[in-house]
């Protein structure tokens, strides 16, 4: 096997478990691995620190597998990681696992470059690193102790940071319906896994959506921003709210969530969309004098790197302070950023100098975050990405 050192010094991340190793901190590559080639990981004084997989075009050229010289990077290693990932959600779900949840979230269960989703009795899945790459048969293969069928939609970004083109298509098993179905909170789903985003639904909004269900009692009106297929508004609805409008840039999205409402027996009266820019709608709603409930803003991530933050903060705070100015007296927002760069803290700052600047007294009731599905592992506190507030202006 090939080995990877590291410079003196550098090793302290690895003893942490820590699961990346970046350019800046290898001395030196003996050997020559192929992408996504299982090489071992030693200290400068010759120490080994870990398994991992290479990809030499990547500034984080290795991946860690596992921190054992003894455990080999086989098939018994990827099931076992697997059947860990299941057992965890069976945890968490008290055994009674939802219809649809996140079986693997990458790094978190140990598998860096996998994300496999589950919907009813099929699994979407991605494999977005060199390393995962290498062992796509297999992965698919061991998928199908969860699923009877696994479709593949590896076109993200991502990939190409390790050189690998995008690829969607079956993977193993029985073939997919073109639409996956499945209740969620006791609304039902309908998936367009092929075309939608990621593997096609925002699981780890799960246990968000349920409290605006909660929340949304007595609503007039709702306003959800950024809808996509309409989850968090079909979640006030169920509720009890009156009226929502969804708003979304994306006019299939908006479509799907049509559907949804009819599907689950809500009146199209009660259930508006719009397609529009929320940064520009949410102004045309001022200039009009409109305001709200109770408002969702779930954005796409603003910020993709840290270099963005800045950027992306000013954008946070514009829909923030545009949004808490729509709030009816006693009116609630829920407000997110999926954006890793913005810390909890950063984001509550945001947030609060936009309720400063609105001079609208708001309290802070809850602090959100994503579901227990999408997991964060100690050593790799990355993996917490989705943040929320819930706030509640004064009446
Ligand atoms: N809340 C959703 C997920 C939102 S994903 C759920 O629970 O399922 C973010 C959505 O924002 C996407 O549907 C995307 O089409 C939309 N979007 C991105 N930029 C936008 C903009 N400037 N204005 C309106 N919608 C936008």
């Amino acid at each position: 096997m090939d080995t990877v050192i590291l410079k003196e010094g550098r090793e302290k991340s690895v003893l942490r478990h820590h699961p990346w190793i970046f350019s800046g901190a290898i001395r030196e590559v003996a050997g020559n691995p192929g992408p996504g080639e299982t090489v071992e990981v030693r200290s400068a004084r010759g120490e080994f620190l870990a398994h991992g997989a290479y990809a030499a075009e990547s500034h984080i050229p290795v991946k860690l597998w596992n921190f054992t010289e003894s455990e080999a990077v086989d098939e018994e290693f990827f099931r076992k990681r697997l059947a860990s990932a299941f057992a965890l959600r069976k945890t968490v779900f008290h055994g009674n696992l939802p219809d649809a949840f996140r079986l693997v979230c990458a790094e978190s269960d140990g598998l860096p470059g996998l994300i496999a989703d589950v919907y009813g009795e099929y699994a979407v899945c991605q494999i977005t690193g060199a390393g995962m790459e290498r062992h796509r048969g297999l992965i698919g293969e061991l998928l199908l102790d969860y699923a009877k069928g696994v479709y593949e939609r590896s076109d993200v970004d991502s990939r190409t940071k390790d050189g690998l083109p995008p690829r969607t298509g079956h993977l193993a098993g029985e073939p997919l319906p073109d639409v996956l179905e499945f209740t969620e909170n006791g609304i039902r789903y309908r998936v367009d896994y092929l075309a939608g985003h990621k593997t096609g639904f925002y699981l780890d909004q799960r246990d968000n959506r349920r409290l605006v269900a909660e929340c949304a009692a007595g609503a007039e009106n709702v306003l959800n921003c950024f809808s996509y297929t309409g989850g968090f508004g079909l979640a006030a609805l169920k509720g009890g709210a009156k009226h929502v409008l969804n708003v979304d840039s994306s006019e299939p999205a908006l479509a799907c969530a049509r559907e949804l409402a009819a599907l689950n027996g809500f009146s199209p009266d009660a259930f508006g969309s719009k397609e529009a820019d929320v940064f520009q709608f949410l102004r045309s709603c001022r200039d009009a004098r409109k305001s709200f409930d109770l408002i969702v803003l779930d954005p796409p991530k603003f910020a993709e790197t840290v270099s963005q933050r800045e950027r992306a903060a000013r954008a946070y705070k514009d829909i923030n302070l545009l949004a808490i100015k729509l709030l009816n007296p006693g009116g609630q927002l829920f407000t997110f950023s999926c954006s890793g760069a913005i810390d909890d803290d950063l984001f509550a700052k945001i947030v609060d100098s936009a309720a400063s600047d609105a001079h609208r007294p708001l309290r802070t009731v809850r602090w959100l975050s994503q579901g227990p599905d999408h997991p964060v592992l100690t050593s790799f506190p990355e993996g917490r990405y989705l943040k929320g507030l819930q706030l509640v202006a004064s009446v």
